[in-house]
């Protein structure tokens, strides 16, 4: 099969030709039609995060059809759409996995990073940590939601119920989580790089009341989530959240935070991180994606173009999600 192989960080990937993975116990094979490239392949092909399973096929926003099960897996039909998220497995005996945050799990496989990912024709899974899919829209459209979707859902869900919403970096996550926001009735502020006023257009046409650069202060907020990898960011949201109000931290990496006087935090302001996901985010999230609906924006490459896509989100010029398509 052919996929896109990291070899070593710090350097591109390269088209392989790979034997076909066999689908092991529990394990479905899965034939890709869609993968969505997330920052947290960039921060991996970069050296962000350490110790990556090399050579590594990249990719955990994983939409396709059933084409193989092994021993025991019946959990799918053959031809069954379905998605490849980010949690992988987990053990399932660890104080986290037994206190229902699997997404803490001390052992825990993710795709793309452990184990192979979506950048290729075909993927293994284990079935148990597969998420069926709703029918209705297109596997491109729907990849983004296995990870931006997931990921940012999780965060707006540990910020309460703000009225007032800001949203730190307007790329995939922020641009499906402004959407459910705003079906469930929040004011939603956008913030971008200063001065990028495509990316402010994009999230007043999503329903935001209100976009800007980064360094304005519109009105007080309930709670934020900062999506750039921007530790400066931390000490901005603050200042912008009234008392009470949570600031998620929504990337599995960001830049040194600066050091900030402690008034920013009094008022029991909470600043915190979002970690992974729990097969529960999944189904509830992608129950709560149709219900809206979400209308994921993309923009697909054939899979040999993995690292223009990467390099398109490096420098922030994809609007939405890159989406691979094989
Ligand atoms: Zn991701
Ligand atoms: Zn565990």
């Amino acid at each position: 099969m052919r996929a896109m192989v990291l070899g070593r960080q710090r350097e591109a990937p390269q088209p392989t030709e790979l034997p076909e993975p066999q689908p092991g116990p529990g394990q479905v094979l899965v034939g890709v039609r869609a993968c969505g490239v997330c920052r947290t392949d960039l921060h991996i092909v970069d050296g962000e995060l350490a110790e990556p399973n090399l050579p590594l096929v990249l990719g955990h926003q994983v939409v396709g059809r059933v084409a193989g099960r092994g021993e025991g897996a019946e959990r799918f039909e053959t031809g069954e759409r379905i998605g490849i998220p980010w949690l992988g497995w987990t053990c399932g005996e660890c104080r986290y996995c037994r206190s229902g945050r699997e997404n803490l799990c001390v052992r825990a496989r993710f795709t793309g990073y452990s184990v192979d990912g979506g950048y290729a024709e075909l993927a293994v899974a284990d079935e148990r940590y597969c998420l069926p899919l709703p029918a209705g829209g297109s596997d491109a459209e729907t990849a983004p939601l296995l990870c931006a979707g997931l990921i940012g859902y999780r965060a707006l869900r540990l910020c309460g119920e703000p009225e007032r919403l800001g949203l730190y970096g307007f790329g995939a996550s922020a641009h499906i989580v402004c959407q459910v926001a705003v079906h469930q009735g929040r004011r939603v502020f956008a913030f971008t790089r200063p001065g990028d006023t495509a990316t402010q257009a994009f999230a007043r046409e999503l329903g935001a009341e209100w976009a800007g650069g980064s360094d304005e202060r519109p009105e007080e907020l309930d709670a934020a989530i900062i999506f750039a990898p921007v530790g400066a960011l931390v000490p901005h949201a603050l200042r912008a959240t009234a008392k009470g109000g949570v600031v998620v931290c929504g990337g599995i990496h960001m830049s040194d935070i600066p050091s900030f006087p402690y008034e920013l935090l009094w008022g029991e302001r909470v600043l915190r991180s979002v970690a992974n996901l729990t097969r529960r985010d999944g189904e509830e999230f992608l129950a709560l994606a149709s219900r809206v609906p979400v209308r994921t924006q993309i923009e697909t490459f054939p899979l040999e173009q993995a690292n223009e896509a990467l390099a398109k989100l490096r420098a922030g010029d994809v609007r939405g999600t890159a989406v691979l398509v094989p």
